[in-house]
């Protein structure tokens, strides 16, 4: 695990070595959207999820808000927001699938003493092998003008131009040296659209 040593005051009502001996994937960031805690199973998710840009660059004092594209960006903003001002709890649930695996995480969120931050702990809650034959694809179809694909950033569907489709392309997923713009494909937008009030939990509800 990585503390910064200045937001330990903030956590302190939480066993940090519990934190990182867990098997979720746990950090914490303050007001300003900057992570100043991330536990072992962080790094293990983040060497071995290249695909999944969330996890593999943010290190401490990273901005986690300026690693989120497009609607999701907003949202993500709002929420985090109005747990640390309001003093409400997150629960939230977002896919972070691999060309190969299927995985859904629930994201439970804390607000800290004193408006400080939040700590974000990601439990993985289903998991499974995807079997998808892929035809031969013309990548042509998947980029615009300026030769980039837009994916969705919930289900990592690629949008096909030439369809007007958002379709499962794995190999594409794959190929890192491709330029990548993040959206939300129509089946993925309407839960993002409906706003953050039901992701906000009073802790008292619990
Ligand atoms: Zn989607």
């Amino acid at each position: 695990m990585k503390i910064d040593q200045d937001f330990i005051p903030y956590i302190y009502d939480y066993n940090t070595h519990s934190l990182n001996n867990s098997a979720a994937v746990i950090y914490a960031i303050d007001s300003n959207y900057k992570i100043r805690f991330f536990n072992d199973a962080w790094e293990h998710f983040a060497e071995t999820n290249n695909g999944c840009k969330i996890a593999t660059e943010w290190g401490i004092g990273a901005n986690v808000i300026n690693a989120i594209e497009g609607a999701q960006k907003e949202f993500y903003r709002e929420l985090y927001d109005a747990s640390i001002n309001e003093n409400l709890i997150i629960s939230h649930q977002y896919e972070c699938s691999s060309s190969t695996r299927y995985r859904k995480f629930k994201l439970i969120g804390y607000p800290l003493v004193n408006q400080r931050g939040l700590l974000l702990e990601n439990y993985l809650i289903s998991e499974a092998n995807i079997a998808y034959n892929e035809p031969p694809l013309i990548v042509d179809d998947y980029q615009d003008n300026y030769g980039i694909i837009k994916q969705c950033g919930h289900c990592r569907k690629i949008y096909n131009h030439r369809q007007h489709t958002w379709e499962w392309c794995p190999s594409l997923i794959d190929q890192i040296t491709l330029k990548i713009s993040h959206s939300l494909c129509t089946e993925c937008l309407p839960l993002y659209s409906v706003g953050i009030r039901n992701c906000l939990l009073s802790p008292s509800s619990l």
